[in-house]
């Protein structure tokens, strides 16, 4: 087998690939970035996007979101699919940020993996974006990603997160797994990984040949 792709050299070349790593949610307050990512789950931020101007537009903090009728917030949420399951985890989410912490967004992972509906990788992705503290979010891309550059063979997002964590250079953590989700994203596609234009390609272990 060949051996991992050098964690240094990756991330020299996806910083010069992906100079600018940004968050594809669109959102202004911390309440926003954990909505939002919350609903992206089974869908494109894009999509995602497309329905959170009318859904902050008419319930812009979690009072008024914990107390939204059901129907019109599934109603704003259909495009996103599993309307009804995601309308009841919003509103589930807003009535707990009341309840447990004034109807703000906590800014520590104890506390937000707390709340209905948020595991780690949620919570990293508010705490990096919204908050800009160090955190690792590891989603289906970037599982994939490193377990094809050999640095994990795991499938478990909290062994890989941790695996990340000793690599990956602490002030790096939130551009670093940005990178990485993107070249998952688009590049290292799940199915047909698109090795031919990958900037890691002859670094690779898992590269095709073309
Ligand atoms: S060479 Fe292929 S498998 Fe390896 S990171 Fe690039 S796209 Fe993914």
């Amino acid at each position: 087998m060949k051996s991992a792709a050098p964690v240094g050299e990756v991330l020299k070349r996806l910083e010069a690939s992906i100079p600018d790593p940004k968050m594809e949610l669109t959102y202004r307050s911390p309440f926003e970035l954990l909505v939002a990512t919350v609903l992206s789950a089974q869908t494109t931020d894009r999509m995602v996007n497309r329905v959170t101007p009318a859904l902050f537009g008419r319930y812009p903090d979690p009072k008024a979101l914990a107390a939204s009728n059901l129907a019109d917030l599934e109603e704003i949420l259909r495009p996103t699919g599993f309307f009804h399951r995601k309308a009841l985890h919003v509103r589930e989410l807003a009535a707990a940020l009341l309840q447990k912490f004034d109807g703000r967004v906590p800014d520590r992972m104890d506390d937000l993996v707390t709340l209905p509906g948020v595991g780690r990788k949620t919570a990293s992705v508010v705490l990096a974006h919204a908050f800009h503290k160090p955190a690792i979010f590891v989603d289906t891309h970037v599982g994939r990603v490193c377990r094809r550059l050999g640095w994990t063979r795991s499938d478990n997002p909290e062994k890989i997160e941790q695996t990340l964590s000793e690599l990956l250079p602490r002030e790096l953590w939130i551009d670093s797994a940005s990178r990485l989700l993107l070249h998952g994203r688009y590049i290292c596609l799940a199915k047909n990984p698109l090795c031919g234009q990958c900037v890691l390609s002859d670094i690779c272990p898992s590269a095709l040949s073309s």
